[in-house]
């Protein structure tokens, strides 16, 4: 029998369910892409290959992507700031609708997303890519506020220029203090090609007896050996890596002094970078998106999140094996996502989820390393079954060629996501 309750929650119901209904019924399949970085950006352009079937929106909170990768290479002195800057034209030709705004809350239940500017958008698929957010409190003494005087310099933006300003007024004896975040994070080689890139730039302008101390909370890097020993043979004396036996644990930061504290000592330094512990950018952890890591966990062959089946979740802020958070996994997933989402409901083919993923390191001006290999999934996770890692006695040609590879890599690849 009908009470009035059942009878409210029943028309609620059917009027719920009527804005959810598919747009596939009424002809056009509609994709909602939120975040245009690696990952969405990537996701949308792919997409819209199928433009006469689908509706595909990308929501950005930014007119402009500058990209974190290869933004070491900027504070390296080896590329300009412009060439890290991006814009959405490319992808309006392509027939992405762009709205540049923030997204302010996913309504799971309505298949919609609402922005920051008074949008709802209904969606079919929703594929998110929010990127990363930090645990600020993790660091004693940092907060969002500590970063305008220690930058993290690990989204992009006026971060790296902060960093990099900081960086160039470095003078002779000057300290630089790294601290490095423990895993999962944003590209795990970055923070110590980060310091082979601020001593370039301090040898490049002469400056002399500057130390560059990384303060580690993890008891070993990626790469390791290759990093440790580039590092001595380009810049002996200048970069020292102290893993929590050596500092006893950072104690606290204290940006108004501009000091790092540990166990071991308090360092006055001119240039303290925190890269603070990571986790899912905060659109996915306030849609309930997000585990008890603070990422959001997928299911490989499909990134769909294992929370919610009508949400793909690419780049960074996925969890879901051993891919790690890198820009060329994030246009991977989004590719497959891309490929996937077109199979089921637009009559595209349907490929083996493959992915892959490399990691170049620039250590000097024709000197990279690399790691990296191909990825599947299996049993759901995504497994790593082609490993490559440099060598530390492979060639100075082969370390020249990867250098080159580099440089080509983030062409092609900034074209394939923007172009
Ligand atoms: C120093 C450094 C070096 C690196 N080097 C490399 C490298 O050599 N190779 C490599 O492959 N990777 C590298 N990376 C990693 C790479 O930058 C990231 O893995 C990649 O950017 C992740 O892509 P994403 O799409 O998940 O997130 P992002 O690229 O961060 O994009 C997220 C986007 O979402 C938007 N957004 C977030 N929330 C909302 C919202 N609520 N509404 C609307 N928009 C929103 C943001 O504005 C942003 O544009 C490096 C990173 C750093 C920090």
């Amino acid at each position: 029998m009908l009470d009035r309750r059942t009878f409210v929650g029943g028309a609620v119901g059917a009027a719920a369910a009527a804005l959810a209904a598919p747009a596939i019924a009424q002809g056009r399949f509609k994709v909602v892409v939120v975040g245009g970085g690696a990952g969405g950006a990537t996701a949308a352009k792919y997409l819209v290959r199928d433009e006469a079937k689908a509706d595909v929106t990308l929501v950005e909170a930014n007119r402009t992507y500058v990209t974190p990768f290869t933004s070491n290479l900027f504070l390296g002195g080896l590329k300009p700031y412009s060439g890290l800057e991006f814009g959405y034209d490319r992808l309006a030709g392509h027939g992405v609708r762009l709205v540049f705004d923030r997204v302010v809350g996913i309504e799971r239940e309505r298949r919609r997303v609402r922005t920051a500017g008074g949008d709802a958008l209904a969606y079919d698929r929703l594929v998110i890519a929010p990127g990363i957010d930090f645990r600020w409190d993790a660091v004693p003494g940092y907060s969002e506020a500590a970063s305008a005087r220690m930058p993290h310099a690990w989204r992009g933006g006026d971060q790296i220029r902060l960093l990099k300003a900081q960086l160039d007024a470095v003078g002779d004896g000057g300290v630089i203090v790294i601290v490095a975040p423990p895993t999962p994070y944003r590209c795990p080689p970055a923070p110590y090609e980060r310091a082979a890139m601020m001593a370039h730039a301090l040898a490049t302008r002469g400056v002399r007896g500057a130390r560059i101390v990384i303060l580690d909370v993890k008891d070993h890097f990626v790469l390791q050996p290759l990093f440790e020993d580039g590092w001595v043979r380009h810049y002996p004396g200048v970069i020292e890596w102290q893993d929590p036996k050596m500092h006893g644990g950072l104690k606290r930061v204290d940006p108004a002094e501009m000091t790092v504290t540990t166990d071991l000592e308090t360092i006055k330094a001119d240039v303290v970078n925190v890269v603070p512990p990571q986790m899912a950018g905060r659109l996915g952890r306030d849609a309930g998106l997000a585990d008890e890591s603070g990422f959001c966990p997928v299911d490989a062959a499909t990134m769909l999140s294992l929370r919610d089946p009508h949400i793909h979740i690419v780049g960074d802020a996925a969890t879901g094996g051993e891919f790690p958070k890198s820009g060329f996994a994030a246009n991977n997933e989004a590719k497959q996502v891309a490929m996937l989402i077109r199979a089921e409901f637009l009559g595209g083919r349907r490929l083996p989820v493959r992915f892959t993923n490399h990691c170049w390191s620039t250590i000097a001006p024709g000197d990279a390393i690399k790691n990296g290999g191909r990825y599947e999934p299996r049993d759901g996770r995504i497994v790593l079954f082609d490993p490559y890692t440099s060598q530390r006695d492979e060639s100075e040609e082969l370390r020249a060629k990867q250098a080159r590879e580099a440089v080509g890599w983030y062409a092609g690849m900034t074209t394939d996501i923007f172009g």
